[in-house]
């Protein structure tokens, strides 16, 4: 069989035998509607509690404080668009970055729609914002300020705890998009001072279709679905129960694990940068060299298609990812690379490799090797054109 390595974690992860024996009884045997009051119901909103006790520990929050929902995407857009609606008296200001997911850009792109006026904050070459230019964005109209924990095609971590000081002195809601910080970075809510904080399941080794928002006590938030009393009636919807129990059985793992994962995954993506370094010419590493996913890696292969090099790889059985797997279908370059002042033609040539905890050594040599091959095979081909002028 063809050597198959996955380098994509940051896209989604595969499910882990543990979690997935913990979510099967709940397709089949405990099935029963977590509202319905017999007892496989009340079974069902058992299995559910557990859960949102083993998310809240992750991020040491009160369970109370947890809300499922159907994605990370979801918890970013009630998130953002429902706590910048329920403040409409105070003001129509929202402050984020340059550099956060879809699921926030595009939530910012409705709320400027509805008629609100949203701050995007650049970023340094490393991928971190200003602090003072964040302070200095802030209006007698700001309402919110949602900055990414953790970004997912550069791996750069925010200054978060001194983001929520700086909300905090302004009377301003903090709202941080934590999918891929989650279980990569110690999180503790009440030692950061988040308001607001977006999570999910398929990033952390549990199913896809389940994420959570943390609603920190005290802060309103409305609802933005409408229908039963489910989420302490936040937030209705029949539960996805084998992906809650998913995302709680993985939650779990990820909280006892993190010191082992951080330490493992970050020595196999240092060996794997030092690796190519060694080996090809005419790379750059892009975003900060610390303050960064463990697993992270986004280099610059110059002279190079990163689309090209990224099918020469698929074809050896390798997936990694051109930016962000949202924008792997498309030509127009990263908006992160772009935010970090990278020049579009190297953006081109730019790719993300994620390393979790099924990567092994052995798969970083094969992409190694794999990698000096088809650069070499790919400016082969681009010194020839540049010579006939194509
Ligand atoms: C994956 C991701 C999301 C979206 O989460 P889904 O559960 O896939 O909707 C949001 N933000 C970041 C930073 C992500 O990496």
């Amino acid at each position: 069989m063809k050597k198959q390595v996955y380098l994509d974690y940051s896209a989604t992860t595969p499910v882990k035998d543990a979690v997935l024996k913990k979510m099967l009884p709940y397709f089949t045997q405990s099935f029963g509607n977590p509202s319905s009051l017999y007892t496989i119901g009340q079974e069902s909103k058992q299995a559910i509690e557990e859960a949102r006790e083993q998310v809240a520990a992750l991020i040491g929050a009160n369970p109370k404080e947890i809300f499922f929902t159907s994605s990370g995407t979801e918890a970013d857009n009630w998130a953002v668009i429902e706590a910048a609606e329920a403040n409409v008296k105070k003001g129509k200001h929202v402050i984020t970055t340059a550099i956060e997911h879809h699921a926030l850009l595009h939530s910012g792109a409705y709320l400027e729609k509805k008629g609100f006026q949203v701050t995007y904050l650049g970023v340094d070459s490393e991928g971190m914002i200003r602090l003072e230019e964040l302070e200095n964005a802030i209006t007698e109209g700001t309402t919110l300020i949602s900055v990414m924990f953790a970004n997912n095609e550069i791996g750069a971590i925010q200054p978060v705890k001194e983001i929520a000081e700086i909300a905090k002195r302004h009377k301003i809601l903090f709202h941080t998009d934590a999918v891929q910080a989650l279980g990569n970075v110690p999180i503790d809510v009440r030692e950061l001072g988040v308001d607001l904080l977006s999570v999910s399941g398929h990033k952390i080794y549990g199913p896809k279709g389940i994420g959570a928002l943390f609603v920190r006590k005290g802060v309103v938030l409305p609802s933005h679905l409408h229908g039963g009393a489910q989420e302490n009636k936040k937030r209705a919807g029949t539960e996805n129960l084998p992906g809650i129990v998913g995302f709680g059985a993985a939650a779990e793992l990820a909280r006892t694990g993190i010191g082992e994962h951080i330490s493992r995954v970050s020595g196999l993506r240092d060996y794997f940068l030092e690796q190519v370094e060694a080996r090809i010419q005419d790379i750059r590493i892009n975003g900060s060299r610390e303050r960064r996913l463990p697993g992270n890696a986004n280099i610059t292969f110059e002279f190079i298609e990163g689309e090209a090099l990224l099918l020469l790889l698929d074809l050896d059985g390798i997936a990694v990812s051109t930016g962000s797997a949202c924008s792997s279908a498309s030509l127009t370059p990263s908006h992160v690379l772009t935010a970090l002042g990278i020049p579009a033609e190297m953006i081109h040539g730019s790719l993300r490799f994620t390393v979790g905890d099924f990567t092994t050594k052995e798969d970083l040599d094969y992409t190694v090797e794999c990698l000096v091959k088809n650069v070499e095979k790919l400016r082969g081909i681009s010194s020839v054109s540049k010579e006939k002028g194509w």
